[in-house]
Order: structure tokens, then sequence, then C-alpha cells
């Protein structure tokens, strides 16, 4: 078969990596047909077979490793970053990302002469800083807009950006990037290092299971607040749409729905689509973390998992408690679009459905009930 693009997704089992792989082999997808090389650490998960990437399971922070493996692929023409490595300090994080980072470019760019862009997904830390630095520097004012300036904290999306630029100006113009800062994103994976709503799903078949109300783990604010999200599909649509539009080289864009929403709507919808009892946030109770609720609830998912012959998953890879508490701690910040929209990309999602695709592929999956 004859190819007009090839691309290599780094992180192909992650949260984006898996709408990328899902939309690119896709016969209307701009700028295929797209043949698809996908790379991830572990072996391939049986919910990732049904895509047709050509699998290589490689550690990208090994150097020996993604040599031997990248090197050989001279066909490539772009390159998907969505993928990272979480350390306990962001002074680590920017150690570990860029590693990752630079082997890839140093086995990819010499070795394939017809690669020509490269889409980094970074995300809204960029404007708040770190996890670390959250209440300790004062984030950029809301709506975030792109073409503000760098906060002064170290962040490892400033070091990969910077990579990219060295990257793309050592090329001389051949090579083009596009950065892509997404809100909370709304995708399937069950081995996401941070996934919003497949914690919710199996937070809401916990509760069902228990027969017990639907709680709402956050605060009051984040309850009541104007909050947006990122569809994964929709961020794999604007990568790609940057990919090929000449309008979209050399951009950084927010990347996130084009909507508003409140978690107290939400929170109905995830109520309803696992038949467990809803509750309002009752400002009388106790604050209880979500990671504190589901604490020991290691036994309990294994016996739901059972009990409904699901695909066998270990409720700390499934979900991740943790991340959903971040979300919920306190107002969602907002971004703009307009930037997009300008540059010619008017794609959107509504994030009510968002929720209810993304709870539907869980349960075909038969990652929850
Ligand atoms: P993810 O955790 O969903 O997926 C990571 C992927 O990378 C997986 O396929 C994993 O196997 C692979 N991977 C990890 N380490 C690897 C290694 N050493 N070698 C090869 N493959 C490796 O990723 P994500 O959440 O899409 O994160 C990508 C970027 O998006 C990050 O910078 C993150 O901060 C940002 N972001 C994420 C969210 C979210 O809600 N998940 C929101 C905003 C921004």
């Amino acid at each position: 078969k004859n190819f007009q693009s090839v691309a290599l997704i780094i992180g192909v089992t992650g949260i984006v990596g898996g709408s990328l792989a899902e939309i690119l082999p896709l016969s209307d997808t701009p700028g295929g047909p797209w043949k698809v090389y996908g790379v991830a650490r572990r072996p391939r998960p049986s919910w990732n077979l049904d895509h047709p990437v050509e699998y290589i399971q490689c550690d990208v922070l090994d150097a020996g490793d993604t040599r031997a493996k990248l090197s050989p692929l001279s066909d490539i023409t772009h390159i998907f970053w969505v993928t990272w490595a979480n350390r306990p300090s962001e002074a680590e994080c920017i150690k570990v990302n860029g590693a990752m980072f630079q082997n890839v470019l140093n086995s990819v760019v010499p070795n394939a002469p017809n690669l020509s862009h490269i889409c980094l997904q970074t995300g809204h830390k960029h404007y708040i800083g770190p996890f670390e630095a959250f209440g300790k520097i004062k984030p950029h004012e809301t709506p975030f807009i792109e073409d503000v300036p760098r906060l002064n904290a170290p962040n490892f999306y400033y070091t990969l950006e910077d990579m990219l630029f060295d990257a793309c100006n050592k090329s001389k113009g051949l090579l083009t990037w596009s950065v892509h800062r997404a809100a909370v994103i709304f995708g399937f994976s069950p081995c996401s290092m941070m996934n919003l709503v497949g914690s919710l799903c199996v937070y809401a078949a916990i509760c069902k299971d228990e027969n017990v109300p639907l709680k709402f783990p956050g605060t009051k604010a984040a309850w009541n607040c104007y909050s947006v999200a990122s569809d994964a599909d929709l961020i794999a649509e604007h990568q790609i749409w940057s990919a090929v539009d000449p309008y979209a080289k050399n951009e950084a864009f927010n990347c996130s729905n084009g909507d508003v929403f409140k978690w107290k709507h939400l929170w109905k919808v995830l109520a309803e689509q696992f038949e467990v009892e809803y509750a309002e946030f009752d400002e009388n109770e106790k604050f209880v973390s979500l990671a504190e609720r589901m604490k020991n609830k290691g036994p309990v998912w294994d016996e739901i998992v059972k009990k409904n012959q699901l695909t066998p998953t270990k409720l700390e890879e499934v979900a991740t408690f943790w991340f959903a508490d971040v979300i919920f701690s306190g107002e969602c910040l907002l971004d703009s679009m307009n930037k997009s929209k300008e540059h010619g990309f008017l794609g959107f999602r509504n994030t009510s459905k968002s929720l209810i695709s993304v709870i539907d592929k869980m349960k075909a999956y038969k990652i929850v009930p």
C-alpha cells in the first residue's frame, strides 16, 4: 500500500495515544492514508489489538532500546508525543522527560529523511506550574491564552518545548512543530497515569456494588464552578490538523472542548450511566478525598471484576484517584480556544456527550460493569 504519511505515536496505549491509534488509520483522516507505528513500554494490551498499528514495545527512557527499535524506521514523517513520566520532584521530571524526548529525537531525526512535523502534547500546567508549585506560585490569569510569558518555575513542559524548538531550528525549516495544551482529558485508557473519567467509572461501580449513593469527593468550589475538559479524540483531531495544515505550523495551541460545564450537572450523568443513587453536594459533611474513600477497596474491585467477568485489572492501575482529588480540589481554570479557531481548527465536543462516550467505551471493553 502507498502511504502518504507515516506516524510514530510515542505513548500508544495512553489516553490520547489510543485515540490517535484509532483515528489515524481511518480512510478519511486528513493527510492519509497513514501508516502508524505505536510505541509503549509494556506488552500490547488486549484492548489495543483492534487498532491497525505496528506495535513497538520499547522503553524510550533507555537510549539503547530506543536506538535499536526506532532508528531503523526511516519512513516516519510525523511524531506524536503523547507520553510522560512522573517523578517525585519537578527537577527529576525535567531530567527524565527530557531524556525520553532526546532519545527519540536522536534515533529518528537523523534516520528519517522525510520527517516533517512533531506534535508535542502538554497541558494547563504550562499556565499554573507543576503539581509541586500549586499554591506556591501565582498562576496566569484565566482564561488562559497561549502567548503569555512562561512562569518563573521549573517545568518539564518548558524543557520539552525548548528541545522541540531546537530540533526544528537545526533542521533549517524542514521540520515544523506544534504544541497542544490540554485541560483535563476525558478518554479511554485503562493504564493512563492520569485518567479522571476512568477513575470516576471505577468509583461509581464500587458505590453501586456497595449500594451507597454516589457522593462528590471534591470541594464546593469544584462542584459549582464552570469547568472545561478535553476529549481525547478531539485532541487527536487537533494534532492531526496541525500535522497537515500549513496554518497550524510552529504554534502552541490550547486544546479543549469549546464548551463549559459544571460537575454538579455531570455528576447526575455519571450516576445515571451506572444506575447508582445520585447525591447532591453536602457542605455539612466532612471532606474525605477520593483516594481516602477508595483506600481499602482493592479486594472489592477484584470481586467486581470476577463477578462481572471483566477484563482483569488491578484497582491501582485502572484508577488514579489522586488525580481526581487534584482536579476536584478547587475551581477549574478555564482556557480560550480562540487561537485554534483563528488558525482554522473548528472542532469541538459537547462535554456531557464526551463523558457518556468514554463510559460506553469503558463498558464495551469490559473494564467496568
Ligand atoms: P498517559 O499516561 O495516558 O499515557 C502514557 C503513554 O506513554 C502510555 O502508552 C505508556 O505506556 C507510555 N510510556 C510511558 N513511559 C514510557 C517509556 N519510558 N517508554 C515508552 N512508552 C512510555 O499520557 P497522557 O496523560 O496523555 O500524558 C501526555 C501529556 O499530556 C503529559 O505531559 C500530561 O501531563 C499531559 N496532560 C494529561 C492530562 C490528562 O488528563 N491525562 C491532562 C492535561 C495534560
